[in-house]
């Protein structure tokens, strides 16, 4: 895979490109990633890449010539050119799977008060990290590309952690423990203690979905649940009763426990 980012600030890049699994998979030729300092695509000898809106108002506004410029000069066949903006499509793991699967990614980082709206013409998605106001599209960048090189085949080294992290599998992570196995008192469950790999994975996923339940009720409704996830969550309606806050809402996603 091949990554392009197309920044005014070249050197917000250079520590997290070059430490852990982002160093990892560029050293091992998985992406290659470059980074292009929008300057370098500028003509007058100010190397200007902003200018005052028209029609008035606070800030200035990204110039369109060197950012189009730069799109064609590092464009390919059927590349997904993304612009990082806070009025995208809000980002998830959804969109990091689907962006994993492409050869090819631009990433426009946005700064001042955004960009030429005619910028819009020569992208394919933009994207959001989430409804709060940075100060440019560089961190947004970063987010998107680390949990998308962590996706790519021969990344993380064991590719079954991948499956079981939260979002995965539409719910949040069961608890994890290391040693001591004892600490301030505190006691690591002793089912993963029995070496009963059976009654471990089925505790693992009730608590995966006790967690979801609690924190995220939101992502049970989409999540695709079996038939052993609705009598597990039988059994915690019945253990939790009233401390769940915000109600029982699963059945409402397909097949509910009373229609079974
Ligand atoms: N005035 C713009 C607006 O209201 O849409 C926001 C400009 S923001 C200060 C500067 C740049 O930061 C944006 O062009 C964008 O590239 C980036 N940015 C800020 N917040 C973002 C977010 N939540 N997601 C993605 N990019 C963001």
């Amino acid at each position: 895979m091949k990554i392009d980012i197309i920044t005014i600030f070249p050197e917000m890049f250079e520590g997290p490109l070059n430490i852990s699994i982002l160093k990892r998979a560029r050293e091992r030729g998985i992406v290659e990633i470059n980074i292009h300092n929008l300057r370098d695509y500028t003509t007058d000898k100010h190397r200007s890449v902003d200018d005052y809106p028209y029609g008035g108002g606070s800030g200035m506004v990204m110039k369109p010539e060197p950012i189009f410029r730069c799109v064609r000069t590092i464009k390919e066949e059927n590349t997904e050119v993304i612009l990082l903006t806070p009025q995208g499509e809000v980002y998830n793991q959804k969109i990091a799977e689907e962006l994993s699967k492409k050869k090819h990614l631009i990433f426009i980082c946005g700064r001042y008060e955004g960009i030429d709206e005619r910028v819009r013409n020569i992208v394919t998605r933009e994207i959001s990290i989430g409804d709060y106001i940075l100060s440019g599209g560089e961190l947004p960048a970063l987010v998107i590309l680390d949990s998308i090189v962590r996706l790519l085949p021969g990344v993380v080294g064991d590719p079954n952690s991948l499956k079981e992290e939260s979002f995965q599998g539409g719910l949040l992570e069961y608890p994890q423990y290391t040693r001591p196995r004892e600490f301030e008192g505190m006691e690591v469950p002793e089912v993963l203690l029995s070496g009963n790999h059976e009654k471990i994975r089925r505790w693992r996923r009730k608590e995966a979905l006790k967690r979801t339940l609690l924190k995220r009720p939101d992502l049970l409704e989409k999540a695709n649940l079996t038939e052993e996830d609705y009598i597990l969550l039988k059994e915690l309606e019945e253990e939790l009763g009233k401390e769940v806050k915000y109600g029982f809402n699963y059945p409402k996603c397909g097949k509910g426990i009373d229609e079974k």
